[in-house]
């Protein structure tokens, strides 16, 4: 059956028994403890495939203003905005050999942002940087990262290469004491996380995964050792092989192209086929985004984040099908704005959705000559439920003879794996390499992946006092009991699509009560009453979401499966606002989160 136009009530009612159908074929009774923890499981996926063996250094002992855990987007942002607030000694601390987050660790083949290039590099304006392509490679990414990293003069205190093992608040010093496993033992004044939300890469605990004597590794460690070939393809390593790659996310649908290109024969095991849109990437001149005009990149940015976040605009300056599916993105966000009339607002969202589903299941139907296949790489579920992406090269890739797509979804994914290879059903899939393009757990990273204790005030543990007391926060980045330490890109705030965008502003939040806690000899600690205050904010509007993430099919949206908690987790009323709310917050006296210094 297709479904051109689906409006009508009748098939409107037909598409929800079709996707419960489809839901109740995927959910699983292990939910989220189906996936293993990689490091945990294989030591080869803790290596840094990237980084040179790090070089011996002594052991630091030192004082700084301010560590910085992570060298992502997060941590470069949060230095350069300290370096504009004349903050002089800023340490980033980062695992990876080089800065760039997770545009170090990711350069698997076919790499890109799909976010348009132009509002998510950030501090285009301050770097003078134009991106060549509408939606950059990766590689492109990591330079820039190093970028603004190398113009805010950020390397020379950077430590590559080293984890954090603990923070302690130490009252004496009116300081943490920062550990790592390099052995160093410094104190910061200030300490600010950004160890993003995707970095634990996971892999399924398929049984017998550790039987399979081929190669394997996880897309982002890839072994371009192995596979030969570059992050723009070329993997003359794969010819006559052949390869698995497990997953069709965000990742899996990037990858799948090139490896089609290169390997013997590829299999795609797929478990829920992706909503894929049309990419239509191209080269950009500096003319084509008005990069001659002085704030071109903060107008842009600012633009789009008001589209996503549902905020009226004259114009659409990206103009892509981000921006084109705005309204539909309502649910995929856990803020954003409230219709005045709920029953209709569900209504026309319904509606509005099965347009836009109908339109990419007909896409692939126009694309995927074998119909067999084509049915299957049809994704049965809302477009908020899962990650939408955006490829003219992935539906495609299905119309070579040498990609065979196996399709898990009847036996919740793949069942067992053997010494040769994965089996299916019936069928042993022989293979000499196997890809896992399976993601990361979610929420589990820094602070919150229980390998990095954080001790406050009284030795108060973090984790503990945040299963005791739920999460509390002053808009996110402060909580009463930990002086002077700020997270960044954590719950409690609000989130968009262009997550380097909301960790700028974060950045520019934090540095700024850095400077005006060093200006009135002040530590930064919120009242008990202040975080009150921001938890009732957040609980007075908070949308209810709840109920659709429950109808969606499994995934790490809905905690695989369970609806996602409802509690006040995110400021309701959006991104746009949210930034508004602090920037007039830091115009005023700040004195709900600024202490007078004890002496010490
Ligand atoms: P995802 O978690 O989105 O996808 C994991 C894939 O592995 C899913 O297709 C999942 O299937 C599949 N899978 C898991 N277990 C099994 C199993 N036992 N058998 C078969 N299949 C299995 O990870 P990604 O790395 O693709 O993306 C993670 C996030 O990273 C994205 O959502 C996005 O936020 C970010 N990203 C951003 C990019 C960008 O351009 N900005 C590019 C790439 C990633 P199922 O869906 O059924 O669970």
């Amino acid at each position: 059956m297709t479904y051109s136009d689906a409006t009508s009530p009748e098939e409107l009612a037909e598409l929800r028994r079709r996707y419960r159908a489809e839901r109740e074929r995927r959910v699983r009774p292990d939910g989220a403890r189906q996936y293993l923890a990689a490091d945990a499981a294989f030591g080869y996926y803790a290596e840094d495939p990237y980084a040179e063996t790090p070089r011996e250094r002594h052991p630091l002992r030192d004082r700084v203003d301010v560590a910085v855990v992570g060298g992502g987007f997060g941590g470069i942002l949060a230095g350069a905005r300290l370096r504009q607030q004349g903050v002089g000694r800023v340490r980033i601390v980062e695992k990876g050999g080089d800065f760039g987050g997770t545009w170090y660790w990711n350069r698997y083949p076919g790499i890109h942002c799909d976010v348009e290039s132009h509002v998510y590099l950030p501090l285009l304006d301050e770097t003078g940087y134009v991106p060549e392509w509408k939606y950059s490679p990766g590689e492109e990414i990591r330079r820039h990262a190093v970028r603004v990293a190398e113009k805010f003069d950020l390397r020379a205190d950077a430590l590559f290469s080293t984890s954090v093992t603990s923070l302690t608040w130490e009252e004496t010093a009116q300081a943490w004491i920062v550990t790592t496993n390099r052995g160093d033992r410094f104190h910061a004044t200030y300490v600010m996380t950004a160890t993003g939300t995707l970095t634990e890469l996971k892999l399924p605990g398929i049984p017998g995964i550790e039987r399979f004597k081929g190669h394997t590794f996880h897309t982002s460690r890839w072994d371009y050792g192995y596979t030969g070939g570059t992050p723009d393809g070329g993997l003359t390593g794969l010819a006559g092989k052949r390869v698995g790659v497990v997953g069709t996310g965000a990742t899996g649908v990037q990858v799948v192209p090139k490896l089609a290109e290169d390997a013997g024969h590829l299999y795609v095991f797929q478990r829920t086929p992706s909503s894929v849109d049309v990419r239509a990437n191209r080269r950009t001149t500096a003319q084509d985004v008005g990069a001659d005009r002085e704030g071109w990149a903060r107008e842009r940015r600012d633009n789009f984040l008001r589209i996503v976040s549902g905020e009226p605009v004259e114009e659409d300056l990206v103009a892509d099908r981000w921006t084109a599916s705005a309204g539909l993105l309502e649910k995929l966000l856990p803020s954003f704005r409230r219709p005045e009339d709920r029953r209709a607002f569900e209504a026309a969202y319904e509606a509005a959705d099965a347009a836009k589903m109908n339109e990419v299941r007909a896409r692939v139907e126009r694309i995927v000559a074998d119909a067999d296949t084509a049915e299957k790489l049809k994704p049965w579920y809302r477009y908020a439920c899962k990650r939408p992406t955006f490829s003219d090269t992935y539906l495609q890739a299905f119309n070579r003879a040498n990609v065979t797509l196996v399709d898990t979804a009847d036996t919740h994914g793949i069942e067992r794996m053997t010494e040769h290879g994965v089996v299916v059903g019936d069928t042993e899939y022989e293979l000499d390499c196997l890809i896992f393009a399976t993601g990361f757990s979610v929420g589990v990273s820094g602070v919150h992946s229980g390998k990095l204790p954080v001790r406050g005030r009284d030795g108060v543990e973090l984790l503990a006092a945040l299963r005791q007391r739920g999460p509390r926060s002053l808009h996110g980045f402060t909580r009463n009991g930990f002086p002077n330490l700020l997270q960044l890109g954590a719950g409690q705030s609000a989130s968009s699509v262009n997550f380097t965008h909301v960790l700028d502003e974060h950045a520019v939040h934090a540095a700024a009560l850095v400077a005006a806690a060093e200006a009135g000899d002040a530590v930064i600690e919120p009242s008990r009453e202040a975080e009150d205050a921001w938890l009732a904010v957040m609980a007075e509007d908070a949308p209810d979401h709840e109920w659709f993430h429950a109808e969606c099919t499994p995934g790490y949206y809905n905690g695989e499966g369970r609806g996602r908690p409802n509690g006040p987790h995110a400021y309701p009323h959006g991104a746009v606002a949210f930034h508004g709310l602090l920037e007039r917050w830091r115009e005023g006296s700040m004195d709900d989160v600024l202490k007078a210094r004890r002496a010490s």
